[in-house]
């Protein structure tokens, strides 16, 4: 089955309102040129409404990086998916090892964050990955293959989502997994999914990789089987350099003629 490509661009904590401004006005019109694959924008909760109102009408996709599983209440700093999406936001990731490593999210509350997104309607980015001492210690498989287990346990038979493999080790650090164990661990998460849901849903759903994805290791990357898109950080805070692996996600997907 053939997937429709996804590139994410993830800001993380940068951009003043002025520089999403400037920065969503220079990607909308190239942007628009990239008709095969769908290009989203994971920005900081204060620039989320205006990147939104940016780009509605468009094919863009406005994200946060972050959101809470209640609704409303008494959970000082946090923001709900019913907020986001009263900001705009047509998806948000979940779990991102900044996240889970730097904030504490365990498994539960990222498999809450999941369910409560799919339930609203908003598109979840599920991160999962292991840290540089549990690939070394052989462990990826049991570490990831756990943290997608816990999701799938919370969506039950729940729709739309997108997972992002994104080993630890390689994330902002410069050192990208060679294509093959991007390919190694992506297919074996597909096998996870086909195995806990069924095939039409393993063969269905996006699964992305991150880690140091740039403009120069992103073709051998996207070449690779069962890899879907790219979930980027450092390359993602230029339009220029995002537009490369935008460009370079266009030309995996095979023409119609
Ligand atoms: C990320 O933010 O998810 C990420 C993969 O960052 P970088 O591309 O900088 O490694």
């Amino acid at each position: 089955m053939a997937r429709r490509p996804m590139m994410a661009a993830n800001w993380k904590m940068n951009k003043t309102i002025r520089e999403a401004q400037q920065y969503t006005a220079a990607l909308l019109p190239r942007a628009a040129d990239a008709e095969d694959v769908d290009v989203a924008v994971f920005v900081p909760f204060t620039c989320l409404h205006e990147v939104a109102r940016m780009a509605e009408d468009t094919e863009v996709i406005a994200g946060a990086q972050n959101f809470f599983y209640e609704d409303s209440g008494a959970f000082t700093g946090e923001v709900s998916v019913p907020m986001l999406q009263d900001a705009g936001a047509q998806a948000g990731i979940v779990g991102h090892s900044e996240r889970r490593e730097v904030f504490g999210e365990d498994d539960d509350m990222v498999a809450r964050k999941a369910a409560r997104a799919v339930e609203a309607g908003l598109l979840p980015v599920i991160c999962v990955g292991e840290t540089k001492e549990e690939r070394d210690a052989g462990n990826m498989w049991e570490k990831v293959s756990g943290q997608v287990r816990r999701v799938m346990e919370e969506l039950g038979e729940g729709g739309d989502v997108v997972f992002a493999y994104e080993p630890i080790w390689a994330i902002g650090t410069g050192e990208t997994a060679t294509p093959e164990d991007a390919q190694d661990a992506i297919g074996r998460i597909r096998e996870l999914l086909e195995e806990i849901r069924d095939e039409g849903f393993a063969e269905g759903v996006r699964i992305l990789y991150g880690g140091s994805v740039k403009p120069d290791n992103v073709g051998e990357i996207m070449a690779q089987e069962d890899v879907d898109g790219a979930l980027v950080g450092g390359a993602s805070l230029e339009v220029e350099s995002f537009m490369q692996l935008v460009e370079a996600a266009t030309e995996t997907v095979p023409s119609d003629g």
